[in-house]
């Protein structure tokens, strides 16, 4: 699986297949397939944060644009951007963490354990 498609489908930054997510917005310890843990130290999702916010500008920038260009009232843009930000707030969130956890790998690249921990809280 090539890394594009694994980030994606939001896999693991070392074996590119291990789910990140274990529910809704619930964020795995370690990777399923490879048990490489993802949360390498403490805040270590903090630089998610600022993914989130380059995404969020990216998704909502174009949209504010074409409603302050039709002219729309203020109440009514507030009530849009305010409705798009809650529908995209967890593809946001997901996606933040899981680019995040992508561009760690690509900048201080780690390999996955040899043996895979079967006493893994979240497997
Ligand atoms: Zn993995």
């Amino acid at each position: 699986m090539s890394r594009m498609r694994a980030l994606v489908n939001q896999r693991c930054p070392v074996c590119l297949q291990g789910p990140v997510f274990s529910g809704f917005l619930r964020t795995r310890t370690h990777c399923p397939v490879c048990d490489i843990r993802f949360q390498r130290e403490s805040g270590y999702y903090l630089n998610a944060m600022f993914v989130a916010y380059v995404l969020g500008f990216l998704l909502l920038a174009p949209l504010a644009l074409v409603l302050y260009f039709n002219a729309v009232s203020p109440l009514l843009f507030t009530l849009i951007i305010v409705s798009v930000i809650t529908l995209l707030w967890p593809l946001v969130f997901r996606y933040s963490r899981v680019i995040w956890l992508h561009a760690d790998q690509l900048m201080e690249p780690r390999q996955a354990p040899a043996a895979k921990d079967a006493s893994s809280p979240d497997a």
